[in-house]
């Protein structure tokens, strides 16, 4: 059973790549945890169409799907720009204009963000994901600046604008981004993203606006910015604001310079695997295979680099949303997580939890190490506000986590989370055993060669009501 379970989950950027029904379906069949909605593009017609064929094949699949809305945030992005290239080269001079709306085939170009009154001559600016480099010379206009360009290279319309010395006063949560979540309350989205986060401030902030819409959602910190990342005090602070971190690589490695993305990662997963929190690992994971139909080897080492670590989640981005492969991707991507959690153990961390998460913690790591001791199959969770299913998977079993839950909101934000499979069941006192007797009767918990049975510890609470776990039970199914 345990050989086949894979206890790093996946979370699939969906797009124009895998834009049907069908296409959604087979990604999950293939091994999709989680799938993200990027808000930086599209249409709210087509993400309602999207979270529908999600919710549908996850039914179909019995299992719960996490569905993430992503926010652009402040995210500054050219306009249309002319024939949709502009070739620049060292030395030239090109003007951002916020008042232009459209690119006139010269040397200015529209910017959808007013720059002037926020930059300052001397600081970098780059383009298009860090392929064009150019620094400030001159606030031109209240509306427009002139940097000078420092390689060659081209942009294209849409392409976004790097600015990591620039201070943009502490608001990052954007107009659009506001429209974007109050649509999002409406719809059933698991998780919402917020990008370039700065410090913990910004998530109180999303949070606070989340309740007044009514949202359940939980909350993902983007870790992509200078400032998140400038100490450790400012990466755990904002750790402990959050429900969950995404190591936002790709704008990581444009901000700060792609050397330290390692670390900051090794850093990341740390903190959040002692402070419980779920931790996804994205970007460039797989990113040859957008165009070729296998991996290189540094990407299948970056992947079980990722599950040793001990990621909650592991995410690909253009690969599902824009690549020809998307579904081998993901099965390229289960392959390596099934392969590296059988042959290597994930690196043990320094576990001195404190503060409110304490008692979850003392019951989760006594439930593993009796779980590992007696040589269970299963640890069967019952549970009501997910907070106990997390708290075991924080402990990183090297067996697997069914949790069952009456609320798919729940379950649908276990599904990310290490080691766990979500189920939906009305609630009963037994509703553990039961779904462990289910499981068991349909092929799912696979009874070991040479077994009869099943041994499962069994975690509950007396109601369904959130803290209430209060019972370990071993039973044999
Ligand atoms: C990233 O920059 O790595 C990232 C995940 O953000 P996005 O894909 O939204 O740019």
């Amino acid at each position: 059973m345990s050989k086949l379970f894979k206890r790093t989950k996946i979370l699939a950027t969906v797009g124009p790549a895998v834009f049907s029904e069908e296409k959604i379906e087979e990604l999950i069949m293939a091994g999709v945890n989680g799938c993200r909605l990027n808000f930086s593009h599209g249409e709210y017609t087509e993400r309602d169409q999207q979270i529908e064929w999600i919710r549908k094949a996850a039914a179909k699949k019995g299992r719960s799907v996490a569905i993430v809305q992503d926010l652009q945030g402040p995210k500054i992005r050219l306009g249309e720009i002319r024939d949709n290239r502009l070739d620049l080269h060292t030395g030239d001079q090109l003007v951002l204009d916020h008042a232009l709306t459209e690119h006139d085939g010269g040397m200015s170009v529209p910017v959808q963000y007013n720059l002037a009154d926020k930059v300052k001559v001397g600081e970098p600016l780059s383009m298009f994901d860090g392929k064009v480099k150019s620094h400030v010379v001159e606030i031109v206009s209240k509306t427009a600046i002139k940097v000078e360009i420092e390689n060659d290279g081209f942009v294209m319309s849409h392409k976004g604008l790097n600015l990591p010395d620039t201070d943009f006063g502490g608001d990052i949560i954007t107009e659009k981004d506001m429209a974007d979540i109050e649509f999002g309350a409406s719809r059933d989205f698991d998780y919402v993203a917020l990008s370039f986060v700065q410090s913990a401030e910004d998530i109180n902030k999303l949070r606070q606006i989340l309740l007044s819409h009514g949202s359940t959602a939980k909350i993902i910190a983007k870790i992509e910015t200078k400032k998140a990342i400038e100490s450790d005090e400012a990466m755990e602070a904002i750790v402990k604001a959050t429900d969950a971190i995404m190591v936002a690589r790709g704008d990581m490695a444009v901000e700060a310079g792609a050397e330290v993305v390692p670390i900051v990662q090794r850093k990341l997963i740390a903190m959040c695997r002692e402070h419980g929190k779920l931790c996804i690992v994205a970007t460039q994971m797989m990113g040859s295979m957008v165009e070729n139909p296998e991996p290189t080897r540094a990407e299948v080492s970056d992947v079980a680099n990722a599950v040793i670590q001990g990621a909650d989640a592991v995410m690909l981005s253009d690969e599902t949303a824009n690549g020809r492969y998307p579904v081998e991707t993901v099965r390229a991507m289960k392959k390596v997580i099934l392969y590296t959690q059988n042959h290597s153990h994930v690196s043990p961390i320094n576990h001195e939890v404190t503060g409110d998460y304490k008692n979850y913690d003392a019951i989760s790591s006594g439930v593993v190490q009796m779980a590992e001791k007696i040589g269970a199959d299963v640890i069967v969770c019952q549970t009501a506000s997910g907070a106990t299913a997390a708290a075991i998977a924080a402990q990183r079993p090297k067996l697997p986590i069914v949790t069952v839950t009456s609320n798919p909101r729940v379950a649908g934000q276990l599904a990310l989370i290490y080691a766990n499979s979500a189920f939906v069941r009305p609630y009963s006192e037994t509703y553990g055993l039961d779904l462990a007797q289910e499981l068991k009767d349909n092929g799912y918990l696979q009874v070991e060669e040479g077994h009869s049975d099943i041994l499962a510890v069994i975690i509950s609470g007396h109601k369904d009501t959130a803290g209430g776990t209060d019972t370990i039970k071993i039973a044999r199914i």
